[in-house]
């Protein structure tokens, strides 16, 4: 296998050793590590398809990974057959823009690049690809794809899958699915390409694509809100809508619990308030009408909520500099939760005007069930997206006799908070393997039927990143 595989990609493309391997058998947070033949990574679609046809010949499972930042598993490789570890394919040699074009507005570049690599070529020619969150140096656009990943500006342009305009994918078989002609209008039939954004690597691997670009916004203006609880933040991004609707780029509430980790272990980073709010909303708003005043925007729709009290206080960036401080601060939740402890992230939505009892009525779990816990909110407002986690110490943590029971005892009592409003336990990181047993709990069960179908005619070996997505055997 080894020396077929090295004809193929050649000496650079394949490592074997277990130290070699070691960056992409294990996941982000270094929780899960799994095995595998090799790490095969092609430089092309045609050497993509050859190994994907050679894993299927031999009956290889295929794990496909980008940048390894996923947060459910899902690149961890673990075979779910005896003898076949099976090979890691990783993108990271497929890393060329293949063409951007400003009028069109559309970007066709390989599954490797790394998602701000499209940010500066976009910016080079005066757009945006905007696509924006914390692991944006590392996430790669095939594995952003895969895991239809959201963000901060779902709330103005929507997540991975409404930015996506082609798709070049190699099937199971080895064969290339070739749709990246971009066309805004195409009514031909079934929209095959939309099966694999958010499959997580079970359906085939992708190797390029066409994404939309938007106008860059040349003009912006970000504020740092103080309000005093998340009900207060939904009727004051009401008023926003109100007012300002078609320029809110982002629109994010966090509580202070979380800040207090980031100013603990992130370095170089700077608040405007002397003591961090309890509730925290971060706006930005944006145009390419270099005239429109969105600072004064800002001021008068925060005024009346500051004269009686539903907004606290407030800091409006006075310099780009400041701007980027406020991102940085709010970029940095991720890093600085992995450095504190464990914490178990629910990635939740719920409607946006439910998100207040939502997070009240898990906050009453988490404080009966789980009082070691210290709750954190991150909660992409415009979306109803909340990521609620029950962050534990290191100490209390090793006291655990089975850890995975642990974190799936909480993982169904807030998700079935967050399905008492109709939401859903999988906002925008995935199912991966660590949620498949709540996707087969919560999901519809005709919707879970019909996705076993569609895994068995694109995958009838069930090659393809085995027991991610779907259980082995669902459907
Ligand atoms: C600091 C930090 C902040 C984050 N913030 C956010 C956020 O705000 N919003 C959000 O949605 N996510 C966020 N994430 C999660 C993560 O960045 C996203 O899920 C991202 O889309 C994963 O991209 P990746 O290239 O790292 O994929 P990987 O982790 O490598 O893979 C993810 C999944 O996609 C599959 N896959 C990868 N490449 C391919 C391919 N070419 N073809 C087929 N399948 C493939 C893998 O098998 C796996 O199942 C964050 C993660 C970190 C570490």
């Amino acid at each position: 296998m080894l020396d077929r595989l090295r004809t193929i990609v050649g000496d650079k493309g394949l490592l074997s050793t277990p130290a070699d391997m070691a960056p992409w058998l294990s996941d982000w947070r270094g929780r899960r590590t799994g095995k595998a033949i090799a790490v095969v990574s092609p430089a092309t679609t045609a050497e993509t398809a050859a190994v994907v046809a050679l894993c299927n010949e031999e009956d290889q499972p295929i794990f496909p990974v980008g940048g390894n930042t996923g947060l459910c598993f899902g690149a961890v490789p673990e075979s779910d057959r005896p003898n076949k570890p099976g090979i890691v394919i990783s993108t990271r040699r497929m890393n060329k823009i293949r063409a951007i074009d400003r009028a069109t507005g559309l970007a066709t570049v390989d599954a490797g690049v790394i998602l701000s690599e499209l940010h500066e070529a976009a910016t080079k020619i005066n757009r945006q690809f905007p696509l924006y969150l914390g692991s944006e140096g590392s996430a790669q656009i095939g594995g952003l794809i895969s895991t239809n990943a959201g963000g901060t500006g779902v709330v103005r342009y929507g997540p991975m899958r409404d930015l996506v305009a082609g798709l070049e994918v190699v099937l199971a078989d080895g064969r290339v699915l070739s749709d990246l002609t971009g066309l805004r209008k195409d009514n031909t039939g079934y929209m095959l390409r939309q099966l694999f954004v958010g499959a997580e690597g079970t359906l085939g691997v992708i190797t390029g694509a066409t994404l939309k670009l938007y106008p860059r916004m040349s003009n912006g203006a970000h504020a740092w809100v103080s309000v005093p609880n998340p009900a207060a933040a939904v009727e004051l991004l009401a008023a926003f809508q109100d007012r300002a609707g078609s320029y809110i780029q982002a629109f994010e509430l966090v509580s202070a619990s979380q800040f207090e980790l980031v100013k603990r272990h992130i370095d170089r980073v700077r608040f405007p308030f002397a003591e961090i709010p309890r509730w925290s909303v971060l706006i930005e708003l944006g145009s390419e009408d270099s005239t429109t005043d969105l600072s004064d925007i800002i001021e008068t729709t925060l005024g009346g909520f500051l004269e009686r009290g539903a907004v606290l206080d407030a800091a409006i960036a006075a310099s780009q500099q400041q701007a980027a401080d406020f991102w940085h601060v709010r970029h940095s939740v991720s890093e600085a939760n992995k450095k504190e402890g464990i914490g178990i992230v629910l990635d939740v939505a719920v409607r946006t005007s439910d998100v207040a009892a939502f997070i009240a009525e898990a906050d009453k779990v988490a404080a009966a069930r789980y009082p070691q816990a210290v709750t954190e909110v991150v909660c992409h407002l415009g979306d109803g997206n909340v990521h609620y986690i029950l962050m534990f110490s290191r100490e209390f943590w090793a006291t655990l006799k089975d850890e995975e029971s642990f974190s799936l005892e909480i993982e169904r009592d807030i998700h079935d908070v967050a399905a008492k409003y109709s939401g859903t336990f999988s906002a925008e990181h995935g199912v991966g393997r660590k949620l498949t047993e709540e996707l087969q709990r919560l999901a519809d069960p005709l919707r879970f039927e019909l996705m076993g179908r569609v895994k068995q005619m694109f995958d009838p070996k069930g090659l393809m990143n085995p027991g991610v997505l779907l259980a082995r055997g669902a459907g």
